[in-house]
């Protein structure tokens, strides 16, 4: 069989060279079968979504190694879940550019800042090139952000959520990717040493992000 697209001589479904898949005649199952692809993309992003939430540490090591064909790039995981967001907020916001979201915006950038500063510090531990630590951070601020949106979407909509649940959501926001980091980066100590490393780190980010967010609230009343 010769590829449509490059030309090479092979005999596999889909050619070694370019990945194009061999087909003969456009037929109802070719066109089909591209349906089933879109559905695979789909699945590779719930998978992505769920691996990372339940697996972390096994997805990071695997993805960094480079077990990268059931997963959804870093970049387009990064994209779907930001448009989810968008989607979101238009539902729930309308197009109001009050103060109070203005300070919400400032708060989620300066605390992905800060994520970002100590998870690179955490990074030269583990000697990760720099691309590397990159696709970690698009992925775990990816998953952050829309944490963050649902408290945006809450801090203008007062009482939209009952207190307690805020709470919980704000809590998870906060921990949530220290948490993913820590047991990344130290994974090969003593058992002991790793939880206290990771209690560690867990805390000091929970405090610099609230350190931030209460110099907001100050800001916001005086
Ligand atoms: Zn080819």
């Amino acid at each position: 069989m010769n590829c449509k697209n490059c030309h090479t001589e092979h005999t596999a479904n889909f050619c070694p060279n370019c990945g194009q898949k061999t087909i003969d005649k456009h037929t109802f199952r070719s066109v089909f079968s591209g349906i089933m692809e879109v559905v695979e993309l789909e699945r590779g992003f719930f998978k992505t979504l769920w691996d990372i939430l339940i697996r972390p540490s096994a997805f990071f090591e695997g993805y960094l190694s480079g077990k990268t064909k059931p997963y959804t790039n870093p970049i387009v995981f990064f994209i779907v879940l930001a448009s989810f967001s968008t989607v979101l907020i238009n539902l729930f916001i309308k197009a109001d550019k009050s103060m109070e979201q203005y300070h919400i915006i400032s708060m989620v950038i300066i605390s992905d800042i800060i994520l970002i500063a100590i998870g690179y510090t955490l990074s030269l531990s583990k000697k990760l090139r720099f691309t590397e630590y990159l696709i970690v951070m698009i992925y775990v601020v990816a998953l952050t952000n829309v944490i963050n949106y649902i408290i945006g979407i809450e801090g203008a909509h007062k009482g939209y959520l009952p207190d307690n649940i805020m709470f919980l959501i704000n809590l998870i926001e906060k921990l949530y990717p220290p948490f993913i980091l820590s047991i990344i980066f130290w994974k090969n100590n003593h058992i002991a040493l790793r939880i206290f490393k990771i209690f560690l780190f867990v805390s000091a980010s929970f405090y610099l992000q609230n350190a931030v967010n209460i110099s907001y609230l100050f800001d916001s009343i005086s």
